[in-house]
C-alpha cells in the first residue's frame, strides 16, 4: 500500500478498482467530492499561517462526503479541521490527573460497589458490580483491578471480555428471557465515563436488542435478499480493496469509511474468540500508542446468546472503537452536525490503516 494514499483521493482509487470490486464498492457507499472557497481578509493571514500552514490550504479545502447505502451512516472529511485552534482547558498533566484519583470507590470495589442479585463474577484481573444507576435490567460493570485506564495487556484485555460474559450467562439463568449482551468501554471522560479508573459495563436486554445493533441486524439482512451476499464480507472486501483493511488470522479490521468520529475501527469476526480479544487488545494499543489516542468508545455488537425469533444468520462478532478527542479540549467532539446530519471527521482512515498495519506486522 501507497503512503501517500488520502481520503482526498477516494474518488480516483475508487475509479482504479477493477470492475468487480468498484461495482462492490459502488453497492455499498457513495463518495461525493468538493472544493469549499474563501477570501480571507489580510488581518487573518498571520493567524491562518500560523495555525493551517498556509493561505492556501484554507482558500481551497477539499471535502470529502462518504455515505454508507446499506446502513446510511455517511461521513464528511476535512482534515483541515484537525488544525483549527481550539480552547483548552488546564487540567494539567494527564498521567498526574489519573494518579491523583488512586483510591477511589473502584480501587475498593468489594466495599464501596454494589452487586448484582446473583453475586459477583471474578476475573483474574477485575470483578463485576451492579451498575448503581442502571440502564437496563441486567447492567453491570467490569471494574478492572488496574486504576489507569490506559494501562492495559492482552491478558487483562481478554479478561475482562470473559468477565462480562460469564456475567452474561449468570444474568440469562437469572431471567432466560434476557439475551441481548452489550459490551461498553468508556475511557476518560471526553467518553462519558463518569470515573477515571479503568472498567468496561455490559448488559443483558430483553425483546428486542438495542435500536443500533438492530437497525445493523435489519440493514444486513436486507443487503442478502436484496443482493444474495453477506453485508459484512462485503465491506471488508471494500475496504481490503482499498487499503484500508488488515487481517489477524479470522478477524477483520477497518479503518472505516463512514466512521461515527475520529480514527474510527471496526474488528469483525465469525464470533467472540481468542483471536479476536487479542485484536481488539492490539487496535486499543495502536490507538492510544501509535495514535495518541487518550479518550475512548468502544462497543461489542454480537448474536443474542440464546435462541430468539428474528434472523441473525451471517451477523458478526463486532466491535467498533473510536477516538473522543483529547482530554484537555474543551469542547465537545460530538456536535448537532454529527448527532443530526454526518459525522465530521477530522482524521483520515488511510492514516489510520497504515498504523494498523504496522501494528500487526509486530506481534507481541
Ligand atoms: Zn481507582
Amino acid at each position: 500500500m501507497s503512503n501517500t494514499r488520502s481520503i482526498a483521493q477516494l474518488q480516483e482509487l475508487v475509479q482504479a478498482l477493477p470492475e468487480a470490486e468498484r461495482d462492490r464498492f459502488q453497492r455499498i457507499f457513495r463518495v461525493d467530492s468538493t472544493v469549499g472557497e474563501l477570501r480571507a481578509p489580510e488581518p487573518m493571514h498571520d493567524w491562518i499561517r500560523d495555525y493551517f500552514g498556509s493561505l492556501e490550504a484554507v482558500r481551497r479545502q477539499h471535502i470529502v462526503k462518504v455515505t454508507n447505502l446499506i446502513t446510511v451512516e455517511g461521513a464528511l472529511f476535512n482534515e483541515l479541521r484537525a488544525r483549527r485552534p481550539v480552547e483548552t482547558n488546564d487540567t494539567g498533566d494527564l498521567s498526574e490527573t489519573i494518579l491523583s484519583s488512586v483510591g477511589d470507590p473502584f480501587c475498593h470495589p468489594l466495599e464501596q460497589t454494589s452487586e448484582d442479585v446473583f453475586g459477583r463474577v471474578k476475573g483474574k484481573h477485575c470483578v463485576t458490580a451492579s451498575n448503581v444507576a442502571k440502564y437496563d435490567g441486567f447492567s453491570g460493570v467490569v471494574v478492572f483491578d488496574e486504576h489507569d485506564p490506559l494501562l492495559f495487556n492482552a491478558e487483562q484485555v481478554k479478561d475482562y471480555v470473559d468477565t462480562a460474559l460469564a456475567w452474561a450467562r449468570q444474568a440469562h439463568c437469572v431471567d432466560k428471557e434476557a439475551v441481548y449482551f452489550f459490551l461498553l468501554w468508556n475511557c476518560l471522560w471526553k467518553s462519558g465515563a463518569s470515573v477515571l479508573h479503568g472498567h468496561a459495563q455490559m448488559s443483558l436486554s430483553r425483546g428486542i436488542h438495542y435500536a443500533k445493533v438492530e437497525h445493523l441486524r435489519r440493514n444486513a439482512l436486507l443487503y442478502r435478499l436484496g443482493h444474495g451476499f453477506n453485508y459484512f464480507d462485503d465491506v471488508c472486501a471494500v475496504h481490503r480493496a482499498l487499503g484500508l483493511g488488515v487481517d489477524y488470522r479470522d478477524v477483520r479490521i477497518l479503518a472505516y469509511l463512514t466512521p461515527i468520529k475520529d480514527k474510527e475501527v471496526i474488528l469483525l469476526a465469525p464470533r467472540l474468540d481468542d483471536d479476536m480479544k487479542y485484536a481488539i487488545y492490539k487496535v486499543l494499543r495502536c490507538l492510544v500508542d501509535e495514535l495518541g489516542v487518550r479518550s475512548f468508545n468502544l462497543a461489542l455488537h454480537m448474536r443474542p446468546i440464546d435462541g430468539v425469533p428474528e434472523d441473525w444468520k451471517g451477523f458478526p462478532a463486532q466491535v467498533r472503537v473510536v477516538d473522543r478527542g483529547d482530554p484537555q479540549e474543551k469542547p465537545c467532539d460530538v456536535g448537532a452536525m454529527d448527532l443530526y446530519g454526518n459525522s465530521v471527521i477530522a482524521s483520515d482512515p488511510f492514516h489510520v490503516a497504515q498504523a494498523l498495519t504496522r501494528a500487526f506486522a509486530s506481534q507481541d
